[in-house]
């Protein structure tokens, strides 16, 4: 397990490089607890805070130029952050320290649980396509098309073949959206099962938190292996070029929380997103106003 400097990243690129996956994963080997590529700092926690609040404001300013070039100039480009996670991962947490920094107008944030009976008549593709953001705006799937090469796997919810032959339609449908003007960031939220465990026991120890907590994470956390095996499978077969996979190591909420605010920074910044040029003269529209009088 290695823990990255400061220096080792800027040498190597941007914190989305440094912590996209290769083609094959082993989760075993990346340690939940380490910080790669934040800097030697004094009060690191502290540092990551209040870094995150000045990348945040970037990330507001990069979505509002986003947004106005779908409404000026009908731009079809968007974003879609997909989070995947161990339950307790940080989800939840994340969304609100990350997406929390922008416009509220400029948001498309849905959670997938168990589907519903009409879900399940439908192809697992179903759902999600309903689910996507439109044209300038910023897309979180709190879980996604990955749970069903996940819980479905490791529950058997659907034959070997089904799951099997879902890494290959994942991603041609990621292809497509990526062809269709999406931005797409993927990032499992990694934590350890020593780390999983504190969580579930604040959840039962806070009254506030009862609701939570639910037994069923139990039986999931009983069959932890599987799932490792399941996400090394699901990272490894749908990292793609056009739609990689990250990995965050989340024990740590101040490094995760950054962390991930980098990685969608990065992926606007890609974005080369402007302004839009006025489509009036400005002039003209400047004379109007300043000779404008109240109507009679
Ligand atoms: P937390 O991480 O805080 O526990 P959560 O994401 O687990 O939050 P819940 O509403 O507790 O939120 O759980 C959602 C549940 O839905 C998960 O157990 C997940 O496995 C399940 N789920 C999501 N998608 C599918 C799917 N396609 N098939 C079966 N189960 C699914
Ligand atoms: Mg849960």
């Amino acid at each position: 397990m290695t823990e990255l400097t400061g220096a080792r990243l800027r040498s190597r690129g941007s914190l989305s490089d440094l912590l996209r996956v290769g083609p094959t994963v082993d989760l075993t080997e990346i340690d939940p607890r380490s910080t790669p590529g934040l800097p030697k700092k004094k009060d690191p926690k502290a540092w990551a805070r209040e870094r995150l609040a000045s990348i945040g404001a970037d990330l507001a300013r990069y979505q509002e130029k986003l947004y106005a070039n779908a409404k000026a100039t009908g731009d079809p480009r968007r974003l879609l952050l997909v989070l995947q996670a161990m339950d307790c991962g940080g989800k939840d947490g994340t969304i609100k320290k990350v997406a929390g920094a922008m416009n509220p107008l400029g948001l498309h944030i849905v959670g997938f649980g168990p589907p519903t009976e009409e879900e399940r008549a439908h192809d697992f593709l179903w759902r999600i396509r309903r689910a996507l953001p439109e044209a300038g705006q910023v897309g979180v799937f709190n879980r996604s098309h990955y749970e069903d090469v996940l819980v479905a796997r490791v529950d058997s919810l659907v034959p070997e073949r089904t799951w099997q032959s879902r890494y290959w339609q994942i991603n041609g449908f990621e292809r497509e959206l990526v062809n269709g003007g999406y931005t797409i960031v993927k990032v499992m939220l990694h934590i350890s099962y020593q780390e999983q465990r504190e969580r579930l026991l604040e959840r039962l120890t806070d009254p506030t938190k009862y609701w939570k907590y639910n037994p069923g994470d139990v039986d999931a956390r009983a069959r932890w292996t599987d799932y490792q095996a399941a996400y090394n499978d699901a990272l490894s077969r749908c990292t793609t070029d056009y739609a990689p996979w990250h990995v965050v190591p989340a024990d740590r909420k101040w490094y995760r929380d950054w962390a991930v605010a980098n990685i969608v920074r990065d992926a606007l910044a890609g974005m080369d997103l402007s302004y839009p040029k006025a489509d009036f003269d400005i002039a003209a529209e400047r004379r109007r106003l300043e000779a404008d009088r109240v109507p009679r």
